[in-house]
């Protein structure tokens, strides 16, 4: 089977099933906070606020603008992914393919993002995980893609190197196993819940300090 800018798509070796595929966004979240990927991919619990309302619009814009071709580029928008052997499903924003010199076209993975780039991996993993799907899909091999920030407007190139792939995919895992386990992770709060959707039905200040007297009661009744 043939894509449309050319390569040959290769039917692989499937680890997973089609019904067993997460969303690649899972593994953001997952990175982010594994209580609110559970909560997301779990309990199906989902709430938006300014800062996803933003990226959501962002993402929306993205996607609108449609098919490019410049010269040695061509841009394809809110392109379908999916890997069997990390059993990933999800969406690129944007893949651009860029004409190499022995006429080959060499896809690009660009992500956008609302804020501006973090000190943890968690985008990263997101955009390399795009990157492993492209590559399953595609048969070629993919070295870099960028993650575009909207408050810097700004791209950041990301190398999949060694690291960020072994990254990936052993969070790639974890999510499966999280998934698969429909256990949602007690809160632990963190700074980074200020940011998170979620921190209203999730309350994690409270329910962290609740947990002392749940291991209490419980040491309690256990007591011989
Ligand atoms: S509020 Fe904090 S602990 Fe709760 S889901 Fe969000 S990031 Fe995780």
């Amino acid at each position: 089977m043939r894509s449309s800018v050319g390569f040959r798509i290769r039917e692989c070796d499937a680890m997973f099933d089609e019904d067993d595929l997460i969303m690649i966004s899972a593994l953001q979240h997952y990175c982010f906070c594994p209580r609110q990927c559970a909560l997301i991919h779990i309990e199906q619990a989902w709430s938006e606020n300014r800062l996803t309302a933003e990226g959501r619009l962002m993402h929306e814009r993205a996607h609108e603008e449609g098919e490019e071709s410049r010269g040695d580029l061509r841009i394809a928008r809110a392109v379908m992914l999916r890997s069997f052997r990390l059993g990933l499903i999800g969406m690129a924003d944007v893949v651009e393919f860029h004409r190499m010199e022995d006429g080959r076209w060499q896809p690009f993975p660009v992500e956008y993002k609302r804020g501006k780039p973090k000190m943890d991996d968690c985008d990263k993993v997101q955009l390399c995980a795009q990157a492993i799907c492209l590559e399953e899909m595609l048969s070629v091999e993919i070295p870099g893609g960028a993650l575009f920030y909207g408050k810097t407007r700004r791209r950041l190139d990301v190398a999949f190197d060694a690291d960020l792939r072994r990254k990936t995919e052993a969070i790639a895992r974890q999510t499966h196993e999280l998934i698969a386990s429909g256990r949602t992770p007690p809160p632990a709060y963190g700074k980074y819940c200020e940011s998170c959707s979620l921190i209203e039905g999730c309350l994690p200040k409270k329910m962290q300090k609740k947990r002392p007297v749940k291991a209490y009661l419980s040491r309690m009744l256990s007591d011989p």
